[in-house]
C-alpha cells in the first residue's frame, strides 16, 4: 500500500468531541437519519457539529453511483424510508435550526430519482419549522431531470444547489456517471422555472485541474446564472479514491474567490475547508440581511 498523502498544515481540524456533537449524533440516531457529515467523512464534522449544524442526506445511505472522490457506499440502495420527511423535520425543530441542508444519494433506481422524497422533507420541514430556511444539494437525476426539478422547485426551496465537482476535462476519471453539461442544464433550469430561487454550485479543488479551468467553469455557471459558488480542497477519504494531485494553498484559494466575485457571484465561499454546506447558514443570513 502507498502511504497516505501527508496534508499540509493549513488543513487541520478539531476532533469532534464536544457535547454539542455527541447530542447531534445521538438525534440523528434516534431518528433514523443519515448525515452527508459522516457519510463523506467530512473534515468539518467537530466545528459543524459543536453548532448544531448538519447535513441530513436522505434516501438512505447507498448510492447507485460511484463517483471517485466520494466516500458513500455503492450498490443496490435499500426502500425509501416514508418516515424520513417527518423525522428530519423533527430533527431540525429539535436542533432550532435557522437553515437547513438536506442533500440525497444518487437513486437512478427510483422511477423519479428520488425528486419526491425532496418535495416530501421540505413540505414537512415547512410545516414543522415555517422559519427554517431550507437549502437543498441534489443529484443530477440523469434522464428526468425536467420532471424533477419542477416538481422541487415547486416545493419552494430557498436555495438550489447543484455542484459541478470539477471541471469537464476530469469528469470521465472523477464524476464517470455524470455529464458537465447536463448538471449545468439543471442549474439554469432552476432559474427559468423559479427565478426568485437562489442558485449554488461549487467544486473541490486539488484534483489535477488547471488554472484557466477553474475560470471557465466560473464562467459557465454565471452563464447558468448561478449566485453563490463553493470551492475547496479535495481530500481523498480512503487510499483507494482518488489521488490528491496538489494541496491547494489558502492564497490560491483567496485568488480564485477574489475571481469568483469579480464574475458577479452573489456569495463567494473559497477556503481549503469550504464544503458546499460549510457555513452554508451564514452565507444565506447575509445574502438576506443585504
Ligand atoms: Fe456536515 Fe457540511 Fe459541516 Fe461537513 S461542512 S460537517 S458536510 S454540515
Ligand atoms: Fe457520492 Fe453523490 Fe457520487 Fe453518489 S452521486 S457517489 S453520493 S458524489
Amino acid at each position: 500500500n502507498a502511504p497516505r498523502q501527508r496534508k499540509p498544515d493549513w488543513i487541520r481540524v478539531k476532533a469532534p468531541v464536544s457535547k454539542g456533537y455527541h447530542e447531534t449524533r445521538q438525534l440523528m440516531r434516534d431518528l433514523g437519519l443519515n448525515t452527508v457529515c459522516e457519510e463523506a467523512a467530512c473534515p468539518n464534522i467537530g466545528e459543524c457539529w459543536t453548532k448544531k449544524h448538519a447535513t441530513v442526506m436522505i434516501l438512505g445511505d447507498v448510492c447507485t453511483r460511484a463517483c471517485a472522490f466520494c466516500n458513500v457506499k455503492t450498490g443496490m440502495p435499500r426502500k425509501v424510508d416514508p418516515l424520513e420527511p417527518e423525522n428530519t423535520a423533527i430533527a431540525a425543530a429539535k436542533m432550532g435550526l435557522e437553515h437547513i441542508v438536506i442533500t440525497s444519494v444518487d437513486r437512478d433506481d427510483l422511477p423519479d430519482g428520488g425528486a419526491g422524497q425532496f418535495v416530501k422533507v421540505i413540505k414537512a420541514l415547512r410545516r414543522e419549522t415555517p422559519d427554517t430556511t431550507i437549502e437543498i444539494l441534489t443529484p443530477d437525476f440523469r434522464g428526468k431531470m425536467r420532471e424533477a426539478v419542477e416538481a422541487i422547485c415547486e416545493a419552494g426551496p430557498d436555495v438550489y444547489n447543484h455542484n459541478l465537482e470539477t471541471v469537464p476535462r476530469l469528469y470521465p476519471t472523477i464524476r464517470p456517471g455524470a455529464r458537465y453539461y447536463a448538471s449545468l442544464r439543471l442549474l439554469e433550469e432552476v432559474k427559468r422555472h423559479d427565478p426568485m430561487i437562489f442558485t449554488k454550485s461549487g467544486i473541490m479543488l486539488g484534483l489535477g485541474e488547471q488554472r484557466l479551468e477553474v475560470h471557465q467553469v466560473m464562467d459557465d455557471m454565471r452563464s447558468a446564472d448561478v449566485d453563490f459558488i463553493t470551492m475547496g480542497q479535495y481530500l481523498q477519504p480512503t487510499p483507494k479514491h482518488a489521488k490528491v494531485e496538489d494541496f491547494v494553498t489558502p492564497q490560491v484559494f483567496s485568488a480564485y474567490g477574489a475571481v469568483a466575485r469579480a464574475k458577479g457571484f452573489l456569495q463567494v465561499a473559497s477556503s481549503p475547508l469550504t464544503r458546499s454546506s460549510y457555513h452554508a447558514g451564514d452565507d444565506f443570513a447575509a445574502m438576506r440581511a443585504a
